[in-house]
């Protein structure tokens, strides 16, 4: 070999030795092409998964299936070129001529097997002996083991990123039990690992399935995948593959379905298996946080925040009222709400938000008189009932609360050299008028927390 090739095979090795990323290393040999009069370089991987060839530089997409290259790949064999459209055997069918060269075709190898195809075009007038071509096979050979290797790694950081998911899952549900909190985690997480189709969450209530994650499904073909289910089905497989449906199943029973859709690719196998499991885990943690809330409900406390749980609270308020009717005394209704609370889980994780979550409560109680009445209502919303207390005062207690959350960054286990995050509430507050019930006061304080919302947030409105 002529020391020029030696060197274009050096600095490819160097190419190949210092990226991952399949983008980068397709712009860093296209620097090095012209270098043996190429014009272009394509790259083609087989997926049996799908049964299609596979343009690795444009971000792995599928080929058509009228492209030349498939011929190609079924007629090529592993010592075989393609010149000019002209399958050639080697050695034998070249010898010591030199041929006019625009385009060429080789095969990549993987164990000696048919892996793929790389494509070359060449500059005009090229022309090429065998030496050239037994060049560009092992270049070829190169890049064949280097896209193995990037293949794997990308399946390897895709596997690895699936089961940490599903651990986290499994971590938050220790601490939560909320269906509505739940299902669209779930959601959100298969959403990110089954990229090629759209995910819905269904419940099962009272017979009827109930679309829990997204909003809204407006494809009638979703339900009619759902009718095929029984408790005995793996899935459902219709509209040639496009939309699957996968039961969750908890003691032997359907609690709900988790469906998959596309409108252009079949789900593939994989896609099938990442389903599976997760629909497996998913009616574990579904079923799982059933039976915490029935337990729940004979709790008075929230685990999370220690405050009084809604149960409660909606007891205190009956209580309340009854009081301050018979002695004609003031009560007062807050309802807070932690603002852009979903980015502090976007950004930190869910266990950050939970830390967030508990320490907003501890600001709440030492902001409160003992006489006063927190509680988690939900999600990240408190209610707080302030009995013998007039709006005027309600307002400066409000005031000082909201205050005091804004001015204390709450600790965090560092999480990306964070340690604190600040966070700010909203809060809107309503005075009991002896006509109304206590769900009313609080439909009013809402109403005002939604004036405080939409007013710029960190706020405190009154009704
Ligand atoms: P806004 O200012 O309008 O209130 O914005 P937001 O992001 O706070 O509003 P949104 O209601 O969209 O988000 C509330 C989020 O709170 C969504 C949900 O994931 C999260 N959440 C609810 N309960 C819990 C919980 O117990 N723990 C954690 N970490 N997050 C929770
Ligand atoms: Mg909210
Ligand atoms: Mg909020």
């Amino acid at each position: 070999m002529e020391s020029k090739e030696l060197d274009f095979l050096e600095k490819v090795s160097e190419v190949l030795n210092d990226t991952n990323n399949i983008v980068e290393l397709s712009n860093k040999l296209k620097t090095l092409l012209p270098l043996q009069s190429i014009k272009n370089i394509n790259l083609y991987v087989y997926d049996a998964v799908t049964n299609t060839l596979r343009d690795c530089i444009q971000s792995w997409s599928i080929l058509e299936d009228s492209s030349d290259i498939y011929k190609a790949y079924e007629d090529i064999c592993k010592n075989d070129f393609i010149i000019n459209s002209k399958t050639y055997k080697l050695p034998s069918a070249i010898g010591d001529i030199r041929l006019k060269i625009s385009s060429l075709c080789i095969p990549m190898l993987k164990k000696e097997k048919l892996f793929g195809l790389m494509h070359l075009d060449f500059e005009e007038n090229t022309s090429v002996n065998l030496e050239y071509l037994f060049l560009m096979k092992v270049f070829a050979a190169f890049i064949s083991l280097k896209l193995q290797n990037i293949i794997l790694n990308e399946q390897y950081n895709i596997n690895m990123e699936f089961y940490d998911s599903m651990k986290n899952i499994a971590k938050i549900i220790e601490t939560q039990y909320e269906l509505n909190y739940i299902v669209p985690l779930i959601g959100e997480m298969l959403d990110r690992f089954i990229s090629d189709h759209l995910i819905y969450v269904f419940l099962k209530h009272e017979e009827e399935f109930q679309l829990v994650w997204p909003k809204a499904c407006k494809d009638e073909r979703v339900y009619d995948a759902l009718k095929e289910l029984t408790p005995e089905t793996d899935y459902v497989l219709i509209n040639n593959d496009k939309i699957g449906a996968f039961p969750l199943v908890s003691d032997g029973e359907i609690s709900g379905c988790i469906v998959a859709r596309s409108t252009l690719e079949a789900l593939s196998k994989r896609d099938i298996s990442y389903l599976e499991q997760l629909t497996r885990q998913s009616a574990i943690t579904i079923s799982r946080a059933n039976s915490y809330s029935k337990i729940l409900q004979y709790a008075t406390i929230d685990a999370l925040t220690n405050l009084n749980n809604r149960r409660q609270f909606e007891l205190r308020l009956g209580q309340e009222i009854a009081t301050t009717k018979r002695q004609n005394t003031p009560l007062c209704a807050m309802m807070i709400d932690i603002d852009f609370f979903k980015k502090v889980n976007d950004t930190y994780g869910h266990a950050c938000g939970d830390a967030v979550l508990r320490g907003v409560a501890s600001i709440i109680k030492s902001t409160l008189r003992e006489s006063d009445i927190p509680a988690r209502y939900g999600g990240e919303e408190f209610a707080i009932l302030l009995p013998y207390t007039h709006i005027e005062e309600a307002k400066i207690v409000g005031e000082r609360l909201r205050a005091a959350v804004e001015d204390s960054p709450i600790s965090i286990d560092s999480v990306a050299n964070v340690d604190k995050i600040q966070v700010t509430i909203s809060m809107g507050i309503s005075e009991f008028n002896n006509s109304e019930t206590g769900e009313e006061l609080f439909e009013r304080a809402d109403k005002a927390l939604y004036e405080a919302k939409s007013s710029g947030r960190n706020k405190v409105c009154t009704a």
